[in-house]
C-alpha cells in the first residue's frame, strides 16, 4: 500500500526510557509537530542526504495510520479509527534542529519520511517490539509498551488539534539509541507483527 497522507503528525519525547536516556522529565502532555507529505517515501527506497546537513539521524518509530475524517474523539474511540500500523523512520537533520531552534527545516527535507512496508491491522499497538538495525547492527530496541503516551491517547490528542483524514500518519516517537547515518548506510526499522523498513543512504 502506498500511503498519501495529507499530513505525518509527528510526537517527541514519547519513550519512557529514551527520556531516562536524556535525564529529561517526562513531558505533561505530548509535544506534536508536523512533516510535510512531500517527505514519505516506502520500503527499500533511498534516503537522500541533504547538503544542508551534516548530522543525519534515523528514529525508528510505530506509524499510526487513521481510518476515516474524524475529528474531537475520546481515548475510548480511538482505536476503531485506526486503519493500521506501519514502520516509520522520523529521518531528522539533528545539527539543523538544534541550530534553528524549531523543527521544521530538520525534519521536512524530502525522503526523511519512510513508511512501510505495510500497513497491518489487528495489532496491539501498546505492547510491540521495536528495533533498529544500521548495516545490520542494533542500535535501537525497546517496546511500544514504554510509551509515555499510548497510541489511542495520542489519536485523540491530535483529534482535538487538528481533523484527521483517511490516510493521515502518526508517528508516535522514538525509543533511545537514535544515531547518525552516512552515505552508503542502510537502515533497517523492525516492529513485532508487522516487518521491517528498509532504506539505503544515498548523496544528495
Ligand atoms: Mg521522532
Amino acid at each position: 500500500m502506498k500511503l498519501k497522507p495529507s499530513k505525518i503528525i509527528c510526537v517527541g519525547l514519547n519513550y519512557k526510557d529514551h527520556a531516562e536516556e536524556l535525564k529529561m522529565d517526562l513531558p505533561k502532555e505530548p509535544v506534536i509537530f508536523l512533516k510535510p507529505p512531500t517527505a514519505v517515501i516506502y520500503n527499500n527506497d533511498k534516503i537522500v542526504y541533504p547538503e544542508m546537513t551534516g548530522e543525519l539521524h534515523y528514529e525508528g518509530e510505530l506509524g499510526v495510520v487513521i481510518k476515516d475524517r474524524v475529528k474531537n474523539i475520546s481515548e475510548s474511540d480511538a482505536s476503531q479509527h485506526i486503519l493500521g500500523f506501519c514502520c516509520a523512520n522520523d529521518v531528522t537533520a539533528r545539527d539543523l534542529q538544534k541550530l534553528d531552534g524549531q523543527w521544521t527545516r530538520a525534519k521536512s527535507f524530502d525522503t526523511f519520511c519512510p513508511l512501510g512496508p505495510e500497513v497491518v491491522a489487528g495489532l496491539d499497538p501498546d505492547n510491540l517490539a521495536i528495533k533498529v538495525y544500521l548495516n545490520g547492527q542494533l542500535k535501537q530496541s525497546s517496546n511500544t509498551a514504554n510509551m509515555i503516551f499510548k497510541v489511542n491517547y495520542l489519536v485523540a490528542f491530535i483529534s482535538r488539534i487538528m481533523t484527521l483524514e483517511p490516510g493521515d500518519v502518526i508517528l508516535t516517537g522514538t525509543p533511545p539509541g537514535v544515531g547518525p547515518m552516512r552515505v552508503g548506510d542502510e537502515v533497517k526499522v523492525e516492529i513485532a507483527g508487522i516487518g521491517s523498513l528498509s532504506n539505503m543512504v544515498v548523496g544528495g
